[in-house]
Protein backbone atom coordinates (compact mmCIF):
# COMPACT_ATOMS: atom_id res chain seq x y z
CA UNK A 1 0.00 0.00 0.00
CA UNK A 2 1.80 3.05 -0.96
CA UNK A 3 -0.95 5.83 -0.14
CA UNK A 4 -3.35 5.78 3.04
CA UNK A 5 -6.61 4.48 1.91
CA UNK A 6 -10.01 3.96 3.93
CA UNK A 7 -12.80 1.96 2.48
CA UNK A 8 -15.96 3.09 3.97
CA UNK A 9 -18.39 -0.18 4.39
CA UNK A 10 -22.01 0.98 4.80
CA UNK A 11 -24.27 -1.16 6.50
CA UNK A 12 -27.16 1.09 6.59
CA UNK A 13 -28.82 3.03 9.53
CA UNK A 14 -30.15 6.81 10.08
CA UNK A 15 -27.14 8.43 8.68
CA UNK A 16 -28.00 6.69 5.20
CA UNK A 17 -31.88 6.77 5.92
CA UNK A 18 -34.37 9.00 3.96
CA UNK A 19 -38.43 9.45 5.13
CA UNK A 20 -40.54 7.03 2.76
CA UNK A 21 -42.74 9.40 0.74
CA UNK A 22 -45.45 6.83 1.35
CA UNK A 23 -45.46 6.17 4.64
CA UNK A 24 -43.10 9.46 6.04
CA UNK A 25 -41.17 6.31 8.02
CA UNK A 26 -37.44 6.80 7.63
CA UNK A 27 -35.92 4.10 5.81
CA UNK A 28 -32.10 3.21 4.20
CA UNK A 29 -31.14 4.51 1.23
CA UNK A 30 -28.23 3.60 -0.99
CA UNK A 31 -24.79 5.44 -0.41
CA UNK A 32 -23.98 7.65 -3.32
CA UNK A 33 -26.69 9.84 -1.66
CA UNK A 34 -24.09 10.15 1.40
CA UNK A 35 -21.48 10.81 -0.53
CA UNK A 36 -23.02 13.68 -2.39
CA UNK A 37 -24.72 15.08 0.69
CA UNK A 38 -20.91 15.02 1.86
CA UNK A 39 -19.07 16.30 -1.08
CA UNK A 40 -16.20 17.57 1.75
CA UNK A 41 -14.77 14.29 2.47
CA UNK A 42 -13.20 14.19 -1.53
CA UNK A 43 -10.88 17.40 0.41
CA UNK A 44 -8.86 14.42 2.06
CA UNK A 45 -5.67 13.62 1.10
CA UNK A 46 -6.20 10.12 0.66
CA UNK A 47 -8.12 7.56 -1.07
CA UNK A 48 -11.92 6.98 0.01
CA UNK A 49 -13.43 3.84 -1.65
CA UNK A 50 -16.84 2.71 -0.58
CA UNK A 51 -18.57 -1.04 -0.55
CA UNK A 52 -22.40 -1.10 0.47
CA UNK A 53 -23.51 -4.39 1.47
CA UNK A 54 -26.46 -6.18 -0.75
CA UNK A 55 -28.79 -5.44 1.96
CA UNK A 56 -28.67 -2.24 3.72
CA UNK A 57 -30.70 -2.40 7.14
CA UNK A 58 -32.30 -0.74 9.81
CA UNK A 59 -29.41 -2.39 12.59
CA UNK A 60 -32.65 -3.35 14.27
CA UNK A 61 -32.54 -6.08 12.21
CA UNK A 62 -29.00 -7.53 12.58
CA UNK A 63 -28.53 -10.88 12.60
CA UNK A 64 -24.60 -12.15 13.79
CA UNK A 65 -24.64 -13.30 10.09
CA UNK A 66 -23.94 -9.58 9.47
CA UNK A 67 -20.73 -9.52 11.49
CA UNK A 68 -19.32 -12.73 9.10
CA UNK A 69 -19.87 -10.42 6.18
CA UNK A 70 -18.20 -7.09 8.07
CA UNK A 71 -15.29 -9.61 9.03
CA UNK A 72 -15.06 -11.34 5.67
CA UNK A 73 -15.17 -7.71 3.49
CA UNK A 74 -12.03 -6.17 5.96
CA UNK A 75 -10.28 -9.31 5.54
CA UNK A 76 -10.25 -9.68 1.61
CA UNK A 77 -9.48 -5.42 1.74
CA UNK A 78 -7.16 -5.38 4.91
CA UNK A 79 -3.84 -5.27 2.85
CA UNK A 80 -5.27 -2.41 0.27
CA UNK A 81 -6.72 -0.06 2.74
CA UNK A 82 -4.84 1.35 5.61
CA UNK A 83 -8.44 1.60 7.63
CA UNK A 84 -12.03 0.60 7.60
CA UNK A 85 -14.88 3.04 8.30
CA UNK A 86 -18.15 1.27 9.18
CA UNK A 87 -21.63 2.78 8.58
CA UNK A 88 -24.09 1.64 10.67
CA UNK A 89 -27.23 2.12 12.64
CA UNK A 90 -27.16 3.44 16.56
CA UNK A 91 -28.94 1.14 17.85
CA UNK A 92 -26.97 -1.94 17.36
CA UNK A 93 -23.64 -0.64 17.04
CA UNK A 94 -22.18 -1.26 20.68
CA UNK A 95 -23.04 -5.25 19.67
CA UNK A 96 -21.23 -5.32 16.03
CA UNK A 97 -18.11 -3.40 17.34
CA UNK A 98 -17.95 -6.01 20.40
CA UNK A 99 -18.33 -8.64 17.98
CA UNK A 100 -16.02 -7.76 15.52
CA UNK A 101 -12.97 -6.85 18.48
CA UNK A 102 -13.66 -10.47 19.28
CA UNK A 103 -14.03 -11.94 15.54
CA UNK A 104 -10.58 -9.94 14.60
CA UNK A 105 -7.69 -11.11 15.55
CA UNK A 106 -4.43 -9.69 15.37
CA UNK A 107 -5.71 -6.33 14.01
CA UNK A 108 -3.69 -3.75 13.46
CA UNK A 109 -5.33 -0.91 11.55
CA UNK A 110 -8.47 1.15 12.53
CA UNK A 111 -11.82 -0.19 12.29
CA UNK A 112 -14.18 3.02 13.06
CA UNK A 113 -17.78 2.19 13.57
CA UNK A 114 -20.47 5.50 13.23
CA UNK A 115 -24.19 6.71 12.19
CA UNK A 116 -26.33 9.36 12.94
CA UNK A 117 -29.30 10.31 14.89
CA UNK A 118 -30.06 11.97 11.87
CA UNK A 119 -29.98 11.17 8.48
CA UNK A 120 -27.16 12.90 6.53
CA UNK A 121 -29.54 14.92 4.36
CA UNK A 122 -31.04 16.81 7.36
CA UNK A 123 -29.79 20.57 7.89
CA UNK A 124 -28.81 19.79 11.38
CA UNK A 125 -27.61 16.40 10.33
CA UNK A 126 -24.67 14.95 13.18
CA UNK A 127 -24.17 12.32 10.11
CA UNK A 128 -21.56 14.82 8.44
CA UNK A 129 -19.20 15.30 11.11
CA UNK A 130 -19.54 11.95 12.14
CA UNK A 131 -18.24 10.69 9.11
CA UNK A 132 -15.69 13.22 8.55
CA UNK A 133 -13.88 12.45 11.88
CA UNK A 134 -14.37 8.60 11.47
CA UNK A 135 -12.53 9.12 8.43
CA UNK A 136 -9.52 10.74 9.53
CA UNK A 137 -9.33 8.51 12.56
CA UNK A 138 -9.20 5.59 10.31
CA UNK A 139 -6.34 7.65 8.16
CA UNK A 140 -4.52 8.62 11.33
CA UNK A 141 -0.65 7.13 11.31
CA UNK A 142 2.01 7.83 13.12
CA UNK A 143 5.99 6.16 12.32
CA UNK A 144 3.96 3.82 9.85
CA UNK A 145 1.88 2.56 12.76
CA UNK A 146 -2.13 3.28 12.71
CA UNK A 147 -2.77 6.05 15.61
CA UNK A 148 -6.06 3.60 17.13
CA UNK A 149 -5.38 0.22 15.77
CA UNK A 150 -8.41 -1.52 17.26
CA UNK A 151 -12.40 -2.02 16.82
CA UNK A 152 -13.89 1.92 18.34
CA UNK A 153 -17.24 4.04 18.06
CA UNK A 154 -16.98 7.35 16.92
CA UNK A 155 -19.77 9.36 18.02
CA UNK A 156 -20.20 13.07 18.90
CA UNK A 157 -16.98 14.44 20.61
CA UNK A 158 -15.91 10.86 21.62
CA UNK A 159 -13.89 8.03 20.63
CA UNK A 160 -14.48 5.21 22.33
CA UNK A 161 -13.41 1.72 22.78
CA UNK A 162 -15.53 -0.65 20.75
CA UNK A 163 -16.33 -3.13 23.01
CA UNK A 164 -16.73 -0.44 26.37
CA UNK A 165 -19.59 1.16 24.68
CA UNK A 166 -23.11 1.45 24.85
CA UNK A 167 -26.09 3.18 23.21
CA UNK A 168 -27.15 6.09 26.37
CA UNK A 169 -29.34 8.22 24.53
CA UNK A 170 -31.93 8.28 21.77
CA UNK A 171 -31.84 11.48 20.97
CA UNK A 172 -28.66 13.70 21.94
CA UNK A 173 -25.92 13.63 19.40
CA UNK A 174 -23.82 12.51 22.63
CA UNK A 175 -25.64 8.68 22.13
CA UNK A 176 -22.96 6.34 23.47
CA UNK A 177 -20.91 6.29 26.50
CA UNK A 178 -18.34 4.61 28.03
CA UNK A 179 -19.06 3.93 31.60
CA UNK A 180 -15.90 1.81 32.84
CA UNK A 181 -13.14 2.76 30.04
CA UNK A 182 -11.16 6.21 28.94
CA UNK A 183 -12.35 7.42 25.54
CA UNK A 184 -9.67 6.88 23.72
CA UNK A 185 -10.10 10.45 21.92
CA UNK A 186 -11.60 13.61 22.59
CA UNK A 187 -12.67 15.36 19.54
CA UNK A 188 -12.24 19.47 19.45
CA UNK A 189 -10.47 21.75 17.11
CA UNK A 190 -7.88 18.74 17.46
CA UNK A 191 -8.02 15.36 18.02
CA UNK A 192 -6.40 14.68 21.39
CA UNK A 193 -5.77 11.10 21.66
CA UNK A 194 -5.77 9.20 24.78
CA UNK A 195 -2.56 7.21 23.70
CA UNK A 196 -2.43 5.38 27.15
CA UNK A 197 -5.55 4.05 26.33
CA UNK A 198 -5.39 2.18 23.24
CA UNK A 199 -4.28 -0.80 22.33
CA UNK A 200 -1.03 -1.20 21.22
CA UNK A 201 -0.09 -4.70 22.86
CA UNK A 202 1.99 -6.65 20.66
CA UNK A 203 -0.32 -9.11 18.03
CA UNK A 204 0.27 -12.52 17.40
CA UNK A 205 0.94 -12.16 13.84
CA UNK A 206 -1.19 -11.47 10.76
CA UNK A 207 -4.94 -10.80 10.70
CA UNK A 208 -7.09 -13.58 11.59
CA UNK A 209 -11.11 -14.07 11.20
CA UNK A 210 -12.83 -16.29 13.61
CA UNK A 211 -16.65 -17.21 12.12
CA UNK A 212 -17.63 -18.71 15.23
CA UNK A 213 -20.25 -17.07 16.96
CA UNK A 214 -22.66 -19.29 19.07
CA UNK A 215 -25.87 -17.08 19.39
CA UNK A 216 -27.54 -20.10 21.64
CA UNK A 217 -27.24 -17.87 24.67
CA UNK A 218 -30.19 -15.95 26.60
CA UNK A 219 -30.24 -12.44 28.64
CA UNK A 220 -32.02 -12.78 31.79
CA UNK A 221 -32.84 -9.61 33.69
CA UNK A 222 -33.53 -9.62 37.20
CA UNK A 223 -35.93 -7.73 38.77
CA UNK A 224 -38.46 -8.29 41.84
CA UNK A 225 -41.01 -10.54 41.67
CA UNK A 226 -39.09 -12.02 38.83
CA UNK A 227 -41.32 -15.62 38.85
CA UNK A 228 -39.42 -18.65 38.76
CA UNK A 229 -41.77 -20.69 35.75
CA UNK A 230 -39.96 -17.46 33.91
CA UNK A 231 -36.40 -18.95 35.11
CA UNK A 232 -37.64 -22.56 34.39
CA UNK A 233 -38.68 -21.73 30.64
CA UNK A 234 -35.63 -19.77 29.95
CA UNK A 235 -33.37 -22.91 31.15
CA UNK A 236 -35.12 -25.30 29.45
CA UNK A 237 -35.06 -23.63 26.16
CA UNK A 238 -33.94 -26.23 23.78
CA UNK A 239 -29.99 -26.00 22.83
CA UNK A 240 -29.37 -23.22 25.97
CA UNK A 241 -25.66 -23.17 26.65
CA UNK A 242 -25.04 -19.74 27.81
CA UNK A 243 -27.04 -18.22 30.36
CA UNK A 244 -26.18 -14.14 30.83
CA UNK A 245 -27.91 -12.89 34.47
CA UNK A 246 -28.36 -9.14 34.70
CA UNK A 247 -27.86 -8.81 38.31
CA UNK A 248 -28.59 -5.85 41.20
CA UNK A 249 -25.22 -3.55 41.81
CA UNK A 250 -22.15 -5.80 42.25
CA UNK A 251 -23.90 -8.85 41.07
CA UNK A 252 -26.61 -9.56 43.34
CA UNK A 253 -30.23 -12.17 42.85
CA UNK A 254 -31.97 -13.18 44.86
CA UNK A 255 -31.12 -15.43 47.77
CA UNK A 256 -34.74 -17.28 47.71
CA UNK A 257 -33.93 -21.16 47.63
CA UNK A 258 -36.28 -22.01 44.55
CA UNK A 259 -34.24 -19.58 42.55
CA UNK A 260 -30.99 -20.93 43.45
CA UNK A 261 -32.05 -24.20 42.83
CA UNK A 262 -32.70 -23.26 39.52
CA UNK A 263 -29.44 -21.26 38.46
CA UNK A 264 -27.99 -24.18 40.11
CA UNK A 265 -29.36 -26.85 38.00
CA UNK A 266 -28.57 -24.68 34.77
CA UNK A 267 -25.16 -24.16 35.99
CA UNK A 268 -24.22 -27.79 37.24
CA UNK A 269 -26.62 -30.27 35.77
CA UNK A 270 -27.16 -28.77 32.03
CA UNK A 271 -23.76 -26.97 31.75
CA UNK A 272 -25.21 -23.86 30.50
CA UNK A 273 -22.30 -20.83 31.35
CA UNK A 274 -24.00 -18.73 33.70
CA UNK A 275 -22.38 -15.39 33.28
CA UNK A 276 -23.31 -12.40 35.65
CA UNK A 277 -23.45 -8.90 34.11
CA UNK A 278 -24.49 -5.56 36.36
CA UNK A 279 -27.49 -3.63 34.96
CA UNK A 280 -25.45 -0.49 37.15
CA UNK A 281 -24.21 1.13 33.87
CA UNK A 282 -20.66 1.62 35.58
CA UNK A 283 -18.86 -0.37 38.39
CA UNK A 284 -18.22 -4.02 38.55
CA UNK A 285 -19.44 -7.21 39.18
CA UNK A 286 -17.71 -8.77 42.48
CA UNK A 287 -19.30 -12.21 43.62
CA UNK A 288 -19.00 -12.93 46.78
CA UNK A 289 -18.65 -9.39 48.11
CA UNK A 290 -22.29 -9.57 49.60
CA UNK A 291 -24.25 -12.89 50.69
CA UNK A 292 -26.86 -12.38 47.79
CA UNK A 293 -23.99 -13.08 45.31
CA UNK A 294 -21.75 -16.10 47.27
CA UNK A 295 -24.07 -18.91 46.78
CA UNK A 296 -23.93 -18.40 42.52
CA UNK A 297 -19.95 -18.22 42.78
CA UNK A 298 -20.60 -21.36 44.63
CA UNK A 299 -22.58 -22.76 41.28
CA UNK A 300 -19.91 -21.91 39.02
CA UNK A 301 -21.59 -18.38 37.64
CA UNK A 302 -18.98 -16.74 36.38
CA UNK A 303 -18.09 -13.21 36.84
CA UNK A 304 -18.54 -10.29 34.25
CA UNK A 305 -17.03 -8.00 36.03
CA UNK A 306 -17.15 -4.47 34.59
CA UNK A 307 -18.60 -5.52 31.00
CA UNK A 308 -21.09 -4.05 29.11
CA UNK A 309 -24.24 -6.44 28.42
CA UNK A 310 -23.35 -5.94 24.75
CA UNK A 311 -19.50 -6.46 25.09
CA UNK A 312 -20.91 -9.88 27.15
CA UNK A 313 -23.20 -11.34 24.81
CA UNK A 314 -20.74 -11.37 21.89
CA UNK A 315 -18.01 -12.75 24.18
CA UNK A 316 -19.94 -15.30 25.14
CA UNK A 317 -20.96 -16.14 21.60
CA UNK A 318 -17.55 -15.78 20.64
CA UNK A 319 -15.93 -17.85 23.19
CA UNK A 320 -19.30 -20.90 23.40
CA UNK A 321 -18.42 -21.17 19.25
CA UNK A 322 -14.63 -21.25 19.55
CA UNK A 323 -14.23 -23.32 22.19
CA UNK A 324 -17.01 -25.51 21.91
CA UNK A 325 -17.28 -26.56 25.44
CA UNK A 326 -18.36 -25.10 29.03
CA UNK A 327 -14.90 -25.31 31.69
CA UNK A 328 -12.77 -23.04 28.94
CA UNK A 329 -15.31 -20.54 27.82
CA UNK A 330 -15.88 -19.88 31.62
CA UNK A 331 -11.80 -19.33 31.67
CA UNK A 332 -11.64 -17.21 28.96
CA UNK A 333 -15.17 -15.48 30.08
CA UNK A 334 -12.88 -14.36 33.20
CA UNK A 335 -10.20 -13.08 31.62
CA UNK A 336 -9.88 -9.87 29.27
CA UNK A 337 -9.57 -11.06 25.61
CA UNK A 338 -9.37 -7.09 23.66
CA UNK A 339 -9.52 -4.62 26.85
CA UNK A 340 -13.47 -5.38 27.32
CA UNK A 341 -12.98 -5.48 31.19
CA UNK A 342 -10.98 -4.22 34.18
CA UNK A 343 -8.52 -7.36 34.56
CA UNK A 344 -5.07 -8.79 33.51
CA UNK A 345 -5.08 -9.24 30.25
CA UNK A 346 -4.66 -13.14 28.67
CA UNK A 347 -3.55 -13.97 24.85
CA UNK A 348 -5.90 -16.25 23.36
N1 LIG B 1 -32.98 2.43 13.98
C1 LIG B 1 -31.75 3.02 13.52
C2 LIG B 1 -30.72 1.92 13.37
O1 LIG B 1 -30.15 1.49 14.34
C3 LIG B 1 -31.28 4.06 14.45
C4 LIG B 1 -30.02 4.78 14.04
O2 LIG B 1 -29.33 4.47 13.12
O3 LIG B 1 -29.69 5.75 14.72
O4 LIG B 1 -30.48 1.47 12.30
Amino acid sequence: MSQQAVLIIYTGGTIGMTNDPATGALCPFNFDRIAKTVPEIREFGFRIDSYTLPEIIDSSDLKPELWQDLCRIIAENYENYSGFVVLHGTDTMAYSASALSFMLENLEKPVVFTGSQLPVGKIRTDGRENLITALEIAADYMNGKAVVPEVSILFGDKLFRGNRTTKINAESFEAFQSFNYPPLAEIGIHIHYNYGAIDYSPRGGSLRVHNCMDPRIAILKIFPGLRNEIVRAVIDSPGLRGLILETYGAGNAPTESGFLELIREASVEKGIVVYNVTQCQGGSVEMGRYETSRELLNYGVVSGYDSTTEAAVCKLMYLLGKTGEANETKKYLNSSLKGEITVDRVGF
